[in-house]
């Protein structure tokens, strides 16, 4: 039987080990040059200053902390994403109000945005790569502040304006399926000075180390203290070395993508079981998952068939209400109609940057015979 394609994996070249080989045999494997450099590159990226950190969740988690989300706000939330959009609210202390997502492209819909005066942080999730409609999504907010889920799409523009650039608070993953990789590792992006400087120090222990600002700044050099909780979230040097070369081959990466996307358009866009991803022409996404919808009923089938084949399709999400978390907690099954038909019908196949045309051809060949 042929290999088993997985449906991502990152893409490491000679030029990544380089990278990562030289912080290795220097002075720092934490907290070194490499993290600064590397957050530089990001910001731009992302036309907004970056704070790295160890995963998609933490930067998440540092986010809602920034934002000063706590016990009795509300956070409202697109259910269409991996759980821990939600669940890093949650363990704030937060009530997740999930609203649902538009039928085109599963980003949170505005027109379900409702907000009170409780509701501290609406988070958009930029599904597939495709930017939210962050300028609908502005006019909604309120007093919250917005937040991009952006897990899937950096490197992404909308309206000509990069992911990062578009929300209050941004998150990025660098988990190896995704678009850029550093093994674990994540980032918090922001514009506004006292979220970022608060994002810093939530990585940092709350850590206080300026004097100006220190309690009991006489207590000698050694001193440093804590007035708000915080966690160990740094994203050490030798995977910042990883990062900035991942960047650097972002534009390829993106490309690819793209390419493997066409491909797959051209050789599905017939068949009438299936409904295939598209994008506004705001958008200029890079392409994270390639998510198609299979119509009648029958993606189970279409799943087994692929996995069969040794084509490792998955199904991105189960909403993230489903999970039996927050059905303890009340949560309904109903609650957003547009998301839960989304999943009944959702398949991703394969989509990496070292996918070959061959093995693009093989999944076109194992969806048409199915549907044959
Ligand atoms: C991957 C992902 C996360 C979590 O990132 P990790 O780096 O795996 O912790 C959060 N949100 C979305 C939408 C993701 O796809």
């Amino acid at each position: 039987m042929a290999e088993v394609l997985p449906y991502g994996r990152q893409s490491v070249d000679e030029s990544d080990v380089a990278a990562v080989t030289a912080v290795l045999r220097g002075d720092w494997l934490t907290t070194g040059p490499a993290v600064e450099r590397f957050e530089a590159d990001l910001a731009a990226w992302t036309g907004a200053p970056a704070v790295a950190v160890t995963s998609g969740t933490a930067a998440l988690h540092v986010a809602y902390a920034a934002a000063g989300v706590g016990q009795g706000d509300e956070v409202v939330c697109s259910p269409m994403t991996f759980v821990a959009t939600a669940a890093c609210a949650a363990l704030r202390g937060a009530r997740v109000v999930f609203a649902d997502v538009e039928d085109e492209t599963l980003t949170l819909d505005p027109a379900a945005v409702a907000t009170t005066a409780r509701t501290r942080v609406v988070a958009a999730v930029d599904y597939a790569g495709h930017p939210a409609d962050y300028d609908a999504l502005r006019r909604v907010q309120g007093d919250a502040l917005l937040l991009a889920d952006a897990a899937h799409s950096v490197g992404g523009t909308w309206r000509g304006r990069p992911v990062g650039s578009l929300a209050d608070l941004t998150t990025f993953s660098f988990f190896p399926t995704k678009n850029l990789t550093t093994g674990e590792g994540g980032a918090v992006v922001s514009a506004d000075p006292a979220l970022l400087a608060r994002a810093r120090r939530f990585r940092n222990h709350g850590l206080v180390r300026d004097r100006a600002e220190q309690r009991f700044p006489d207590e000698g050099g050694w001193h440093q203290e804590v007035h708000e909780f915080g966690l160990n979230y740094r994203l050490p040097d030798v995977l910042c070395a990883l990062g900035s070369s991942q960047l650097r081959r972002l534009p390829a990466f993106k490309a690819r993508r793209a390419a493997v996307a066409e491909r797959y358009r051209d050789g599905l866009a017939d068949l009438p079981g299936l409904r295939l991803p598209t994008r506004r022409p705001e958008a200029d996404p890079v392409w994270h998952l390639y998510a198609v919808r299979v119509l009648e009923g029958r993606r189970r089938a279409l799943y087994d068939h692929l996995r069969a084949a040794g084509i490792g399709v998955q199904v991105n999400y189960i909403p993230a209400y489903w999970h039996p978390v927050f059905a303890d907690l009340g949560y309904r099954r109903g609650l957003c109609p547009v998301a839960e038909r989304f999943y009944a019908e959702q398949l991703s196949l394969p989509l990496f940057p070292d996918l070959v045309d061959a093995d693009v051809d093989r999944v076109i060949a194992a969806v048409r015979a199915f549907f044959a």
